[in-house]
């Protein structure tokens, strides 16, 4: 599919899934099988699994578009944006490729290609390779730490890394899951599945959710305001009228939920309730800027690292899919303050980053910009959940069954690919198997698939050979 018609395609998305048209789905009764809360990545694949056993549904989503943290932008730059979720992590196992390609949409491996940039140079191999050595025993720490009985914050397992402390904090923390380390569990980083390996969707991320709707009758701009799963049907309260259903999945983020948009009655349960705070989203945020004729002279899909003695940094990944779009991601509690200040903020920042780099010239190239500010949608409300030192094992109680109707799902439930696209995808079909077979259907049980363990605490091998920028543990 040429650039072309995939944006008729996404136009012709917006008419096929009106509410209006939506609004038939639901049977006059009012009653479906299963009701499902939220149309992101969790929401999508809940349906299409319930859809897939021939039961009724009704899917039902707060905003006029499907994707939720996962949604690419095609107009602000003329070139596909990602505003959420980029990478397709796990590439050999992820359920959401070979949906892709079956939608005619563009998969290739990431390269991943890594670049170091010291105040106004790029490293040269032994700045690289003193980096990668730094990282790659970051890591191993924490995982080692992880895997004890006692739980701890990530950032005390980190041994002093003099000179590289801070910017492999940045790496590992917010960069990666949005949060600073010592408020990230050592036990969930170590269980989370190794990110080394990603594939990229030319189209965006987004892409492939927004595809995968067309066929589903979501019902858009229907926020959910109250669940009463206490009597014989659940009744779903909404601005278009109630909705009843035998079970419910429920997708909504546990920033969302935890911040009280949906009055449960009863009340959820204490263990889901602490489990929502104790997993609660970190901060992570995309700045688009648009650099004509790659003034930073980097290869396509690069990403670069600056060494930082601080926490006010970002990353910045260059020529996303060869185009003249750059991504700068802010992170972590530095990164929530800017996003705080708002988008001109968050922008300046980027600018003045690039300026310290690579001189005040960049400022000429700089074209159109834009930044996402994810902890400031309603109904999302931050990026990714990271338990807190000690709250590992919440993932696995919020992702159980209540009353065996009301079923939660959404990425914070899945307890090795927690925080990803398909890690929301497989928790989604997940709830739905819960659901159909709670409601007598025969679903078979199909076997989980391998998720590749992160590398073991192994001592480091030194000069085995000349580590270059690209060992770095990949990382967003
Ligand atoms: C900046 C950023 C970068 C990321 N990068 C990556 C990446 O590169 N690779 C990767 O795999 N993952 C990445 N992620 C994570 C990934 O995007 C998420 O894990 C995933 O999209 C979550 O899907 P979900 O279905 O669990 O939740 P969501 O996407 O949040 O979906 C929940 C839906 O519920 C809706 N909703 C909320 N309240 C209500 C209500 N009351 N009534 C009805 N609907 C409601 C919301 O509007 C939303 O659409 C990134 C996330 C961010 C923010």
């Amino acid at each position: 599919m040429n650039r072309r018609n995939f944006l008729i395609a996404l136009g012709g998305m917006t008419a096929l899934t009106t509410p209006a048209r939506a609004q038939g789905l639901v049977p006059a009764s009012g009653e479906v099988d299963v009701a499902i809360v939220g149309a992101g990545a969790a929401g999508l694949a809940a349906a299409r699994r319930v859809a897939a056993f021939g039961r009724s549904y009704a899917l039902i989503e707060a905003l006029d578009r499907v994707g939720g943290r996962a949604v690419t932008d095609v107009g602000r730059f003329d070139v596909p944006f990602d505003l959420g979720a980029h990478w397709l992590y796990a590439p050999r196992t992820n359920p959401l490729i070979p949906l892709a390609r079956t939608n005619g949409l563009d998969i290739y491996p990431a390269t991943r290609t890594q670049r170091l940039r010291l105040s106004a140079r790029d490293a040269g191999a032994a700045d690289a390779e003193a980096f990668a050595i730094a990282l790659s025993r970051a890591n191993r720490a924490i995982v080692t730490a992880g895997e004890q009985r006692t739980d701890v914050a990530a950032a005390r397992a980190m041994a002093d890394l003099g000179e590289w402390q801070a910017t492999v904090a940045f790496r590992l923390g917010p960069a990666t899951f949005g949060k600073d380390l010592d408020e990230v569990s050592a036990a969930d980083y170590a269980r989370a599945e190794e990110r080394a390996e990603a594939a990229v969707c030319r189209q965006g991320a987004g892409a492939i959710l927004a595809l995968t709707a067309l066929t589903l009758p979501v019902q858009h701009s229907t926020p959910v305001t109250e669940i009463e799963w206490g009597g014989k049907l659940i009744t779903l309260a909404t601005p278009r009228g109630p909705i009843r259903a035998r079970a419910v999945v429920l997708t909504v983020s546990t920033a969302a939920l935890a911040g009280g948009a949906i009055r449960f009655k009863p009340a959820l349960p204490a263990a889901v309730a602490a489990a929502c705070q104790k997993l609660a989203l970190g901060s992570l945020n995309q700045v688009g800027i648009e650099l004509a004729g790659n003034p930073l002279r980097l290869r396509d899909d690069e990403l670069v690292t600056f060494k930082t003695a601080s926490a006010d940094t970002m990353a910045l990944l260059g020529r996303v899919s060869g185009t003249d779009l750059a991504v700068a991601t802010l992170g972590g509690k530095a990164g929530r303050e800017l996003e705080q200040a708002g988008e001109a903020a968050m922008v300046a920042f980027v600018t003045e980053q690039l300026t310290a780099h690579y001189g005040a010239d960049i400022r000429t190239a700089i074209g159109r910009s834009f930044a996402t500010r994810w902890g400031a949608a309603p109904t999302i409300l931050g990026a990714m959940s990271v338990a807190a030192p000690g709250a590992q094992p919440m993932r696995r109680q919020l992702g159980q069954p209540l009353d065996n109707r009301l079923f939660i799902a959404g990425e914070a439930t899945h307890e090795t690919a927690w925080g990803t696209l398909h890690g929301a995808w497989l928790s989604g079909e997940r709830a739905a198997e819960q659901a159909l077979r709670a409601l007598g259907v025969a679903v078979p049980t199909t076997a989980p698939a391998p998720t590749l363990p992160r590398q073991p605490a192994q001592p480091l091998q030194r000069k085995r050979r000349q580590p270059r920028p690209s060992d770095m543990p990949a990382r967003d």
